[in-house]
């Protein structure tokens, strides 16, 4: 393909994207395929000789659409929002187009600077304490764009490993790395994420779950008493990973208390995973969510969940940039520039070397809607969701099990689990309506969250017609 080609494709190429996204809602949301309906649409070979373009867009048209989910959709209620938008999308295929591989500050000086500025830019726009910038005067901290919040929980966590083996290798010089390893405990809630689990298990130490309260908070008292358990037991505890708006019910650790309680513990590293709440902290009415920040030692949000960035775009904070580097550094000679002490080199923030220039869609995002029609968007989703919340309020077959703060209300009819999975399964099973269940305080919750960037109140009021209409039918059903 020339650039004359690319031109015409890429024309119509945009054309698809706004056909498709304006009239998303014709489609089903979700897909109805069996597992390995591509296979037989799709030949078992690449293909020898070059094919046209157009028989190529045919196929995605006919061949891919039909089995894809549509996360953009109106109807869409599950999970927590992809970020998607069309500065972003442009922010992308430029980046593509430059194709750098920003692995240091020599390998692309832009690609690492706008990276260093933007960050600077969100963390201030969020309330981060001046520690986490990395342009502010003294201070030492930084923040870095990764792929995912699991992989910003992770390198954290091996930040905190490495800092916490040093520390117990001056305390005993003869004892192996392996020995004090197994020594090491880290802690998170019960609805924490899984991918505090995974990085656990990635990093070989072992992690205490511990329960939260009803309102799925962690408290202080409970991670103070495992802590003192743990010490007398010979254990040596070293990471916190705390979580503002959980997966399961939005809640909201209680980070002040925690912060609190771990100065009792220097050595303990304190992390916040607010992959999609903390987007929203950029209101400030929001910002009280975030008290108890000045105790931690590092902080991520996803701006591909919740500020309008497409994936992949999780943003992650650290106090302290040569502790989380110290952790990750190899330096051979062919990756060394003359400005590896004076530069940030991004490779030394995080697990792959090769990185991509993402900073540029966020930059266009924040330049094109600005802080304030951020703020508006968050709190227009929030609307929507605390008006679902009263609709569901008022139908007395139905709860709210959750504290709806943001876009997201968890909710069930007052009944069996049994009947919530039934609900949930002729909902998702019809196409409407697309939702997901979590499971908080043992109990089987149907999660409704705000998504599609220009939802409506329509939606909403469409999205409870079908929940009802379903749950009139399955309730007579039962009663039979
Ligand atoms: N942390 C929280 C609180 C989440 O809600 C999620 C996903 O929804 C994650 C971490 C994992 O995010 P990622 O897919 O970016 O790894």
């Amino acid at each position: 393909m020339d650039s004359n080609e690319f031109r015409k494709r890429g024309t119509e190429m945009v054309e698809y994207i706004c056909q498709y996204l304006e009239t998303i809602e014709e489609r089903r949301v979700t897909p109805s395929v069996e597992p390995g309906y591509l296979r037989s649409l799709i030949p078992s070979e690449a293909p020898f000789k070059p094919e046209p373009w157009e028989q190529v867009m045919d196929d995605v048209e006919n061949k891919i659409m039909p089995g894809v989910t549509h996360w953009q959709h109106p109807r869409f209620h599950a999970y927590f929002p992809a970020g998607n938008s069309f500065p972003s999308i442009l922010g992308d295929m430029l980046g593509d187009a430059i194709g750098c591989i920003g692995f240091s500050w020599a390998a692309s000086p832009a690609c690492t600077e706008l990276e260093t500025i933007v960050l600077d830019w969100l963390g201030k726009a969020i309330g981060l304490p001046d520690d986490f910038l990395a342009l502010k005067e003294g201070s030492k901290g930084g923040g870095v764009i990764q792929t995912s919040a699991s992989e910003c929980v992770l390198v954290s966590m091996l930040a905190a490993r490495a800092q916490a083996i040093k520390h117990l290798k001056q305390l005993h010089p003869n004892v192996e790395e392996t020995q004090l390893l197994s020594k090491l405990m880290a802690y998170c809630s019960k609805e924490a994420h899984s991918c505090v689990e995974k990085a656990a298990m990635i990093s070989f130490v072992k992690l205490r779950i511990l329960e939260p309260d009803e309102k799925s908070s962690l408290r202080g008292e409970t991670l103070t008493k495992a802590m003192e358990e743990d010490e007398l037991q010979g254990l040596v505890p070293f990471f916190v990973s705390t979580t503002l708006g959980t997966t399961g019910a939005c809640g909201f650790d209680a980070l002040e208390e925690i912060g609190v309680a771990l100065q009792k513990f220097p050595n303990v590293w304190l992390h916040v995973d607010a992959a999609y709440a903390g987007n929203s902290f950029i209101c400030p009415e929001l910002k009280y969510l975030l008290k108890g920040i000045e105790y931690a030692d590092s902080f991520n949000t996803n701006s591909n969940k919740w500020l309008l960035t497409n994936f992949d775009c999780s943003l992650l904070w650290v106090r302290d940039r040569i502790r989380l580097t110290s952790a990750l550094v190899v330096d051979p000679l062919y990756l060394k520039h003359g400005y590896s002490d004076a530069a940030i080199d991004y490779r030394h923030w995080g697990v792959p070397l090769s990185r991509r220039f993402r900073s540029l869609k966020l930059w266009f995002v924040l330049r094109n809607y600005g802080i304030s029609g951020l703020q508006e968007y968050i709190r227009h989703h929030i609307r929507l969701a605390k008006k679902f919340e009263q609709l569901v309020l008022k139908d007395k077959r139905f709860e709210v099990t959750n504290e709806v703060k943001l876009g997201l209300v968890c909710f069930r009819l007052k009944g069996s689990d049994k009947l919530n999975e039934k609900l949930l399964s002729i909902i998702n099973g019809s196409g409407k309506l697309h939702m997901v269940p979590a499971s908080v305080n043992e109990q089987y919750i149907i999660r409704f969250c705000v998504v599609a960037q220009n939802s409506t109140d329509d939606d909403i009021n469409y999205a409870w017609e079908t929940i009802t209409d379903f749950a009139t039918e399955l309730l007579e059903k039962e009663q039979d």
